[in-house]
Order: structure tokens, then C-alpha cells, then sequence
């Protein structure tokens, strides 16, 4: 299969889970997650109409940026240290990543530096697994109320990464937990927070993710590598 049929294959995915739930396909944005993939693949989704590229590294972003022709929006989606800040934060549409209080900070600070406002997504560590990165769904109100205190930084709203499960329905749960946080904060109408964007689902469970409503998934290998 060609890059162009996997990602045909994707976007039918993507719109019969929406219709399913009775959404617009429109309102989920596909992200093709471009790591470890050279330029000449990236440009051909590009050239499909994919507009949102992610990527988990910082130097393989900045290394990427300028070689890939078109009107396209980086995404930061892995974890981000905080002194690769400075490099991207005029680069990226938006960071998927925030997970603590220090690297906000240096994101709005600079941010500020370079006259930007820099768009975030708080990531939330639903599953409770030690291993990823996020904060506690218990600590996300207090958290994001913070964050609403930095000028140069704006909240859009949550992302998650799911535990792997063979059997994507395991992950159900989580993506409902995402949902239904994002919900309880958006009650809360904290001045210049939006909960719009849910980032939750990978190759492996998007159609479960938008089930439970996700509005951004991020999908590497069913595009460019297929288990399928
Ligand atoms: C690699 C990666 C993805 C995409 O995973 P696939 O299983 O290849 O679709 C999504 N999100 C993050 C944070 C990743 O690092």
C-alpha cells in the first residue's frame, strides 16, 4: 500500500467514527506523526492535503521545519525539556506536552521574548501509569487556574497518552476520563482557557478516542508503516 492509500484508509476511519457518534467529520483533525520519517514521506501527505504534522523530538522538529514545502502547522506532541524552549517556541502551532509548573514558566517567558503567544495542551496522566509523563487528573484544575496567569502562554486544552493495549476497547476509559475532566474545567470559565482541544488516540484506539471525543488524534504508523 502507498502513503496516499494508508492515509485514504485513515481519513474513511476517522469519518466513520464520527458519523457514528453523529459528529462532523470536520471536527476531528488528524495529526500524521512524522518521526523517523525523511522529508520526501512527509511531503507527500503534505501534498494529500494533511495540514498538522507532529513530531516527539525537538532537534528532529527544527531539523524538519524548513524542508518541508506547503502550509503546514508543527506540533510538538513528546516530551519537551525545558531547555529546548527557546528553539521552538516561534516554530510550533502547539505543544501537547505541558506537564509541569517550571516548563510553563519558561515557555511564557520565552514566548514573551520573541513577541508570540505560545498555544499548549495540558497533559493529563489518566491511566495513572508510572511511566508517563502528566499530571494527575486531581491536580489539572489547580494546575491550568495557574496557568491562566501567564500572558504568553495559552491553554487550548488537554491531551492524554493511553496505556497499549492489544485490544483498543481496554482504553476506553481513559479517553472518557480526558473527556470528562476537560468538561468539569470548561465549567469552570477560567478567563483565556479553552477546553476545545482533546488530544487523545494513536494508531492503535483513534476510532475509541473519537468515540469518547477526541477533536485531535495523532497517527504515525497507520499512515506510513501499516500493521494492516
Ligand atoms: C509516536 C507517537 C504517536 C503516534 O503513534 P502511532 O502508534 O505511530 O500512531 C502519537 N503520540 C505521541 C506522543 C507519539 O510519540
Amino acid at each position: 500500500m502507498t502513503i496516499q492509500q494508508n492515509l485514504q484508509r485513515v481519513r474513511d476511519q476517522i469519518e466513520r467514527a464520527t458519523l457514528k457518534e453523529g459528529r462532523d467529520c470536520q471536527s476531528v483533525n488528524l495529526i500524521a506523526v512524522t518521526k523517523t520519517q525523511p522529508v520526501e514521506n512527509i511531503q507527500q501527505v503534505v501534498d494529500e492535503g494533511i495540514v498538522d504534522l507532529g513530531e516527539n523530538r525537538v532537534q528532529e522538529l527544527l531539523d524538519k521545519v524548513g524542508e518541508v514545502t506547503g502550509q503546514v502547522r508543527w506540533h510538538l506532541i513528546g516530551y519537551l525539556q525545558t531547555n529546548k524552549v527557546r528553539q521552538i517556541v516561534d516554530k510550533v502551532y502547539l505543544i501537547h506536552s505541558l506537564d509541569r509548573w517550571a516548563l510553563a514558566e519558561e515557555i511564557d517567558l520565552r514566548a514573551r521574548q520573541q513577541g508570540v503567544v505560545c498555544q499548549v495542551l495540558v497533559q493529563v496522566n489518566i491511566s495513572g501509569e508510572e511511566s508517563k509523563h502528566g499530571i494527575s487528573p486531581e491536580q489539572a484544575e489547580d494546575f491550568i487556574s495557574r496557568l491562566a496567569r501567564l500572558p504568553n502562554l495559552r491553554v487550548c486544552g488537554l491531551m492524554t497518552m493511553a496505556p497499549f493495549y492489544s485490544e483498543p476497547e481496554t482504553t476506553r476509559g481513559v479517553f472518557a476520563g480526558l473527556k470528562q475532566l476537560a468538561e468539569g474545567i470548561a465549567r469552570l470559565s477560567i478567563p483565556g482557557v479553552s477546553m476545545e482541544w482533546l488530544s487523545m488516540g494513536m494508531s492503535n484506539d483513534y476510532q475509541v478516542a473519537i468515540e469518547e471525543g477526541a477533536t485531535m488524534v495523532r497517527i504515525g504508523s497507520d499512515i506510513f508503516n501499516p500493521r494492516f
